[in-house]
């Protein structure tokens, strides 16, 4: 039981990001000289509550994965602030961090580069407990922990080449849950697994979550991994989130072009009452350099609902929908599903600009 997460109620903040920001500096060239920005997180505000598993998603290199180091403080932020547990930790030094560095965990996409080769796994997964506990307490915890995530406590003396894929994650798991952490960062956790192998995760990290009170920022390019285990969602382009909300509304009827158009890539044979066709979405174009993002919306260029004139001259914000759900898109979907086609076309009551007019 995590009994430091039972002093506030569970659906309280747990996680309270505000505007934060991630810049890199690109340097090149024999002195070092400044090439440029790599704009990788842009003014990001979001929520985790406890008990909750928030899923992050979005195409490689929009920033999603950056978010979560910087959240655990595995990065410095340029600006924004970071709150843990009402606590603000975006300005603490590494020494002031320690004692939330255990409440705070992250399970890698491959564990295998991050489990040392050469140690066992009990070492591995005791290591924490070698401080405080006696080698015989350490051996039992740890042949806990391995039954627990679905291995053989007779594992313990075995090294990480020995194990599969998907075991190799449960030890990631076990080494994650053996500081007794309340929060976990699961990025990408599963991307690398077959099928089959992934629902098994899934399932453990969800039975886990009920266990220990945990909560989760799962993070993921995959739409139907993320629906599978979030309750609220964040879509990640280029940095900035474009479109949050909870799980259910966000699938039913994204709002946001970009979310339209992967929620549409997403397999799903049936249609829903509304008559629309389920047809894929193809997006134009390449995902912007986040060293040159395009002005205003950064999605413009790619975005098939588009105005010139206002979508590249003025950055649409969240603004909000049912419930929790919000956009940041100025000409947001109506309904859905849609066609490619309809996706395009533009809103009866909103008058076209005069530039497209024609036809
Ligand atoms: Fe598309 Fe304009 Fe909405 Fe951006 S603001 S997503 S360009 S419609």
């Amino acid at each position: 039981m995590a009994a430091a997460s039972a002093q506030k109620p569970a659906g309280s903040p747990l996680v309270e990001v505000e505007h934060l920001t991630k810049h890199f500096i690109v340097k090149q060239g024999v002195f070092a000289r400044s090439k440029g920005v790599v704009h990788a997180v842009e003014d990001v505000s979001l929520t985790v509550n406890r008990g909750e598993t928030l899923g992050i998603v979005g195409e490689s290199g929009c920033g999603k994965s950056t978010t979560a180091r910087l959240i655990v403080r595995l990065l410095e932020p340029t600006s924004g602030v970071v709150r843990f547990d009402g606590q603000d930790i975006s300005r603490l030094s590494q020494r002031q961090l320690r004692p939330l560095r255990r409440q705070m965990q992250i399970i890698f996409q491959d564990p295998y580069s991050s489990l040392n080769p050469r140690k066992s796994i009990g070492q591995i997964i005791g290591e924490p407990f070698s401080i405080h506990k006696t080698e015989k307490d350490t051996k039992n915890r740890v042949r806990e922990l391995l039954g627990r995530v679905g291995l053989s406590p007779e594992h313990y003396n075995r090294y990480p080449h020995e194990f599969s894929g998907g075991q190799r994650q449960r030890i990631g798991i076990a080494r994650a849950l053996a500081l007794q952490p309340r929060l976990i960062v699961c990025d990408e956790p599963v991307s690398a697994l077959d099928v089959s192998v992934q629902a098994q995760i899934l399932n453990l990290l969800r039975s886990l979550q009920d266990e220990y009170d945990l909560t989760y920022i799962f993070i993921s390019h995959d739409l139907s991994v993320i629906r599978q285990v979030s309750d609220r969602i964040a879509v990640m382009y280029v940095g900035r989130v474009v479109e949050t909300g909870q799980s259910e509304l966000l699938y039913e009827h994204p709002r946001h072009p970009y979310t339209a158009a992967l929620l549409s890539a997403v397999p799903r044979p049936e249609t829903n009452g509304s008559g629309g066709k389920r047809q894929r979405i193809v997006l134009g174009g390449d995902v912007p350099s986040p060293v040159a993002p395009p002005p205003a919306c950064v999605f413009h260029p790619r975005c098939p609902r588009a105005r010139i004139g206002h979508c590249d001259t003025e950055a649409p914000v969240l603004r909000p929908f049912e419930g929790d759900h919000e956009a940041a898109c100025h000409y947001p979907v109506e309904r859905w599903p849609m066609t490619g086609e309809e996706l395009a076309h533009r809103p009866a009551e909103e008058p076209a600009p005069e530039s497209a007019s024609a036809g």
